[in-house]
């Protein structure tokens, strides 16, 4: 079984349809990327799979079982740039107390102090600035740490919206190798959506490829990159 599945989904703006009924497959393990032009309906696809859209019509599924039926807390949403809803970091806490916000809903103590360590290791600066407020962090670092925040929760799938926005080329490529690690090492299976298709077809194994609300592609990523 997939461990998300999308068939048939649309969802409104109102009046205004914004997805016309697109499919999508997400195995275990894998990284697939959704790419497309600004307004292709990127966001609208993590927003309904986060919960945080009703669809107007079609099927999510995770692990087989309708989405509305996960606890809000297992499908959680990193809507790292742009999204308001999923933003970024707490200046007011510190680095640390920002990533243990992202277990709340968790009570395994092993395993909490098991995945902050993780999060230190991907992101050695964290670690260095875990007592400083994250409103003093660059915007970088506020990226990482909101990666970081979002592993703590130990998602079943992380979705990542454009977290290349707006960084500097040397900055995507150490997080990205970061997401690329926890994959290899972990299984964690990863959804991300950027406009920057070089970036994250490196880093994918899949991807598709969304026009004006509909899939438009859908391929390896070694077949993306070669058919650009
Ligand atoms: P992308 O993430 O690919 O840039 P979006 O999912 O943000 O695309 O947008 C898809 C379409 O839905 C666009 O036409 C956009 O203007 C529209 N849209 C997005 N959010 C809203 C909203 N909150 N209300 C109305 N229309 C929206
Ligand atoms: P994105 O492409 O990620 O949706 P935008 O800058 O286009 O980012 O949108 C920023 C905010 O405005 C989002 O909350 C989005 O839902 C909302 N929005 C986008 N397009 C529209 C629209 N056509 N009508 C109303 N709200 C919109």
């Amino acid at each position: 079984t997939p461990i998300l599945e999308i068939r048939d989904l649309h969802v409104k703006y109102g009046n205004v349809e914004a997805l016309h009924g697109i499919g999508l497959t997400v195995n275990q393990g894998e990284i697939v990327t959704i790419l497309g032009a600004n307004g292709a309906g990127k966001s609208t696809t993590l927003r309904a799979i986060s919960g945080l859209l009703k669809p107007s019509g079609g099927e999510i599924r995770f692990e087989g079982k309708p989405a509305h039926t996960v606890p809000a807390h297992e499908r959680v949403k990193l809507g790292i740039a742009q999204s308001p809803e999923g933003r970024r970091v707490f200046g007011t806490l510190t680095v640390r107390e920002n990533l243990m916000l992202g277990a709340f809903t968790r009570s395994d103590k092993a395993g909490i102090a098991e995945s902050l360590a993780w999060a230190y290791r991907l992101f050695p600066v964290l670690e260095k600035r875990r007592d400083q407020l994250a409103g003093t962090l660059s915007g970088g670092e506020q990226q990482m740490l909101a990666i970081g925040r979002a592993l703590m929760a130990k998602p079943r799938v992380l979705l990542l919206d454009e977290p290349s926005l707006g960084l500097a080329p040397l900055l995507v490529k150490a997080i990205f190798q970061a997401i690329r690690e926890v994959n290899q090492t972990t299984g964690l299976t990863v959804l991300l959506v950027e406009q920057n298709a070089r970036a994250a077809l490196k880093l994918a194994h899949r991807g598709y490829v969304m026009e004006v609300g509909r899939m438009v592609l859908e391929d390896t990523a070694e077949a993306l990159i070669a058919d650009p």
